[in-house]
């Protein structure tokens, strides 16, 4: 039995920071919402596929939006997630620190992206502000922690002890992992503890050219993706990290389904669904953490299947 976390990140943007309170319905529409001439795409609707199913998702939601516009539109997603019975989980995004309303740091005057370029002070001080923000908007027993562009550091992995954050979900070997400070000079692909939390990374695979890609609905076709889940059930891997965003079936300006990455969270579903004997979807809450001594090699996935998936993506890309 593999545990397989179906992981999805929640945020809004505006696209850039100017008129940004004007653009803000009209953007929290977009990426909670999603309405199309086809109906809506978003957030409700992944919901509503999971829950069909029968399936667990995590919900990685982006709080500090909401020191800036308010508490209500966090409650509101809060809302949607938690009484569809799918878990709620803490997303930062430290673009959001100069905009709010109320300084959540002092002295921060300008943008800076990434939660790694703040000290481990800052960023205690941000994830305790996030966790708060999403408990005031109704979340209950946040117990797990992903940074936004998975842009974390060893400093983050205590700043979430400090916090009492257990999980956490940043470590992505193709983004900034192996420089987090966090096991250095190893690809970790496997759960561990580290600075006093649990760290479950992002599951990565090698494609056949040279890089890591991660397992992204987007990234990924579906034959590559139910590939890589019996791999790693065959190399008795105890978790799989699996990623979306809650705007992730829409297509890049947001005004229509992408039908090829609809279809592949459909397939996914129902895979999983018919499955249930070799995975298990499942939250943070109440994991007991399971490390490993030795880290394995990424997983791998045949060339043949990436040709078959650049084809797709190139089709995908032609409607956008
Ligand atoms: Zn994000």
């Amino acid at each position: 039995m593999l545990d397989v976390f179906f992981t999805v990140d929640v945020e809004i943007w505006c696209d850039g920071w100017h008129n940004i309170d004007e653009k803000f319905p009209g953007a929290f529409r977009k990426y909670i919402y999603g309405p199309t001439a086809k109906g809506d795409y978003g957030l409700p609707y992944q919901l509503q596929v999971l829950n069909h199913y029968g399936l667990k998702g995590v919900f990685f939601v982006e709080p500090l939006f909401s020191s800036r516009f308010g508490e209500q539109s966090l409650a509101e997603i809060v809302g949607l997630v938690a009484e569809s019975g799918q878990e709620v989980q803490l997303h930062l995004h430290p673009e959001w620190v100069d905009e709010s309303i109320v300084p959540l740091l002092s002295g921060v005057q300008s943008k800076r992206n990434h939660l790694r370029n703040f000290s481990t002070a800052e960023q205690t001080t941000l994830i305790g502000a996030g966790a708060s923000l999403l408990e005031r908007a109704g979340a209950s027993n946040i117990n797990a922690f992903r940074a936004g562009g998975f842009a974390f550091n060893k400093d983050t992995l205590s700043a979430l002890a400090t916090n009492g954050i257990l999980f956490d979900s940043s470590y992505n070997a193709s983004r900034f992992g192996p420089d987090s400070g966090v096991m250095p000079g190893v690809v970790v692909v496997e759960p561990i503890e580290c600075a006093g939390t649990f760290e479950y990374p992002m599951t990565v695979f090698n494609d056949g050219t040279q890089s890591l890609r991660h397992a992204q609905l987007t990234s990924c076709s579906y034959p590559e993706m139910e590939g890589l889940l019996w791999r790693a059930l065959e190399a008795e891997r105890s978790a799989f990290v699996i990623l979306s965003h809650g705007s992730e079936l829409l297509n890049r300006a947001k005004n229509r389904p992408d039908d090829v990455v609809v279809n592949r969270f459909q397939k996914l579903c129902s895979f999983l669904d018919r499955n249930r004997d070799s995975f298990r979807l499942r939250g943070f809450q109440g994991l007991k953490p399971g490390t490993v001594q030795q880290q394995p090699l990424p997983l791998a996935s045949p060339i043949w299947k990436t040709g078959a998936r650049m084809l797709e993506q190139a089709w995908r890309r032609k409607f956008q």
